[in-house]
């Protein structure tokens, strides 16, 4: 049986499982999530985070190398940048309208006065942006700073490029740890089905029913905008720019899409959805290593639409009406909170604080929504990815299509 049916097998036990586990009662719930569920997925999630920053570095060091010049390195970022911008500005648009259409927080009974949620500290944006250089990279590496690793891999990557022959040997080395990294993810890649099952079982077993309630309209309408965006944009970008049935291009990127389900976080996918991209839509590895890491951290148009989609239902919830300049303002900081959450379970609705404190909503208004977020994180994370996996492809796709014409 191939690996993407067992995950989906996995998928749909974890499913039935969780929601049985849902009708037991809370002493009997504890020790089989504690004991069983947990650490099988937990295993799984280290298995996978303990290969990211050495394959992220590694890749994107031949990632860079191997794209030879640097205005070549450069002209793929520049498009790469401008594919992230250009989606996650549609994705807000659609969801700004769907919620606007819908009105989740209209009607429905919400307990907005015992509604209480601390809002951490969203770090300034120009910080962010000076500290994408490190100032020491191992302890980049070590504390897992992702934008730091990769503009450290890009120097080098760069000076490798320039020095060709003289550096051979650390170019050979570099490809052979990355060999080496791909056969890790392969076994790893293995235990897929069990880590799935084991995380949904238990995210679902672990949440229940009842917390759903009043939020069904507003967890529509998060849904509905991620099965747009992909169904209409994506599949479109595949289509047109990708030339390529949109069918095929999900089916085969499909075992990345379940792994960024059942763990609900961008980096730890990212080993499983380069290779995913890599081997089944055939994505050049020079690009693919490039945009899908880049994209993990800064691409994340799943988020952007629940970010937009609370904002207007905290809105409505409290009545507090938007004027034009506020969905602009919207549009603004939901892509710069996309860019900034990084790609780990949750971290998405940290960064609403930022976006709701910008217009002047209440951020207590958040905790009406923390109850329900895991599922809508697990599938916005899964459109996350698939909008990085969507850019590489396209990229690489008219990379070849140039190449076949120069040759
Ligand atoms: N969990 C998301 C991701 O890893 C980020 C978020 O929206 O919370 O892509």
């Amino acid at each position: 049986m191939s690996l993407t049916k067992k995950i989906l097998i996995a998928l749909g036990l974890g499913v039935i499982v969780g929601l049985a586990l849902t009708f037991v009662p809370e002493n009997i719930f504890s020790p089989i999530d504690n004991y069983v569920l947990y650490p099988i997925g937990q295993i799984f999630i280290n298995l996978i985070m303990m290969v990211v920053v050495p394959i992220v570095f590694v890749s994107i060091v031949l990632g860079s190398a191997g794209l030879g010049e640097p205005a070549k390195l450069g002209k793929i970022g520049i498009q790469t940048i401008t594919f992230f911008l250009i989606t996650t500005a549609l994705a807000l648009c659609i969801s700004l309208a769907l919620a606007y259409a819908i009105k989740p927080g209209a009607e429905g009974v919400f307990d907005v006065n015992t509604a209480n949620y601390e809002a951490s500290e969203a770090p300034p944006i120009m910080e962010t942006i000076v500290n994408i250089i490190p100032t020491n990279p191992l302890s980049s590496m070590a504390t897992g700073s992702m934008l730091q690793i990769i503009a450290f891999a890009i120097f080098i990557g760069v000076a490798l490029a320039f020095l060709g022959d003289k550096t051979k040997g650390i170019y050979r080395l570099f490809e052979q740890a990355n060999e080496i990294l791909m056969l890790v993810v392969n076994f790893i890649m293995k235990t897929a089905p069990y880590g799935a099952f084991a995380l949904i079982a238990s995210a679902i077993g672990g949440a229940g029913l009842d917390a759903v309630g009043s939020m069904g309209a507003y967890m529509g309408t998060v849904i509905l905008g991620l099965f747009v965006h992909a169904g209409i944009t994506y599949s479109l970008a595949i289509w047109l720019l990708g030339r390529e049935n949109p069918l095929r291009f999900y089916k085969g990127f499909f075992p990345a899409i379940s792994v960024a389900f059942s763990t609900a976080s961008s980096s730890a996918t990212l080993p499983i959805s380069m290779k995913t991209a890599q081997e089944n839509l055939g994505v050049n590895k020079n690009i693919s290593s490039f945009v899908q890491p880049l994209g993990a951290t800064i691409n994340m148009d799943g988020t952007a639409i629940m970010q937009a989609t609370a904002a207007v239902f905290i809105s409505q919830v409290y009545a507090i009406p938007l004027e034009f300049s506020d969905i602009i303002m919207i549009i603004i900081t939901a892509t710069l909170a996309s860019i900034g959450t990084a790609g780990v379970p949750g971290v998405g609705l940290i960064m609403l604080a930022m976006v709701l404190t910008q217009i002047g909503l209440p951020v207590e208004g958040i905790a009406l929504i923390i109850g329900i977020d895991r599922l809508l994180d697990m599938l916005r994370t899964s459109l996350n990815i698939t909008g990085d996996a969507t850019c590489a492809y396209i990229i690489s796709e008219n990379e070849k299509r140039k190449n076949i014409k120069t040759s």
